[in-house]
């Protein structure tokens, strides 16, 4: 596996392998198995695989989200030799920003919801280093998690707008063996802390499948009202949308492609997790 810190060594590797077909994996590190699927996804479908490992700090919102993201990259660099992960780029914020540009990107409604809505410049931030990205790599395909489903969106809707050749892959989420989507986030909750956040994936699932029985708003009552029985937890929001536009639903016939979203405190920890109700 090599491991690349500048720009210029990393761009000179793919130069020389410019046969090949590059799938790119971005990641914020403290990885997991969900950052694995993709490296498999990536492994499967292209010659070479580049994952990034970048706490990337212009989409934190919060500086003390920032300062307290997980960082583990020891154990992220032992876990994608394991994989077999060819290339790993670790670039420093000013390899990443001292020769770019940034841009106010505009992705109309798709990013004035949800987590547009709730973290202000979250996602101009992650469409800027994805471009950044995306000029260093210039990927032939690029994986992203459906966990972060409006951030896929966004990505898809990025890929448009810049006219990029590079093709967007979208991968399941992956679960620990109670529900709970996997996330870097976890790793900041406690063994009973982390228990208790199933409660988050078996609401949603209860609603998948229980829908037709009600109305869009008696779910969200249902997936509100669950929630506050544990003080331990802050809805921060839950809407049903469609999963395409993005934008809320206030009746099950308004869309034939209807997604939960929820973004979840415990404590000060963030889960955000989906379920597709119907497609
Ligand atoms: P992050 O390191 O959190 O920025 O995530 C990097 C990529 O991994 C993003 O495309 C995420 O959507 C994806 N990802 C994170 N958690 C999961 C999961 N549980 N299952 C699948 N993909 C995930």
């Amino acid at each position: 596996m090599l491991i690349f810190e500048s720009v210029s060594s990393l761009q000179q590797y793919l130069q020389e392998n410019a046969n090949k077909s590059i799938g790119f994996v971005p990641t914020m590190g403290a990885l997991h198995n969900g950052h694995l699927s993709l490296i498999d996804a990536s492994q499967k479908k292209c010659d070479l695989t580049v994952c990034s490992i970048f706490v990337n700090p212009t989409q934190f919102n919060k500086k003390e989200d920032l300062e307290k993201y997980p960082r583990n990259v020891e154990q992220d660099l032992r876990l994608l030799e394991q994989q077999r992960c060819d290339v790993v780029f670790l670039p420093t914020v000013e390899e990443m920003y001292d020769d770019y540009t940034f841009k106010e990107f505009d992705f109309g409604a798709l990013g004035n919801v949800m987590e547009g809505e709730h973290r202000p410049g979250h996602f101009n931030g992650v469409a800027n280093v994805i471009q950044r990205f995306f000029e260093i790599i210039n990927p032939t395909y690029a994986f992203f998690g459906e966990k972060d489903f409006q951030q896929l969106a966004i990505v898809k809707a990025l890929v448009n707008q810049l006219d990029s050749p590079t093709k967007i892959i979208g991968c399941p989420i992956l679960r620990e063996k109670t529900g709970l989507a996997m996330s870097s986030r976890n790793e900041r909750l406690s063994k009973e802390e982390r228990d208790e956040a199933k409660i988050i994936f078996e609401l949603l699932s209860n609603i998948k499948l229980n829908y037709s029985r009600g109305s869009v708003e008696e779910m969200k009552t249902y997936f509100a009202n669950n929630l506050a029985k544990s003080n331990k937890f802050q809805l921060e929001y839950f809407d049903i949308a469609d999963g395409n536009t993005l934008q809320p639903l206030s009746d099950w016939s308004q869309s034939d492609y209807c997604v939960a979203f929820t973004a979840v405190n415990m404590g000060n920890v963030r889960l955000i997790d989906n379920i597709t109700i119907f497609n």
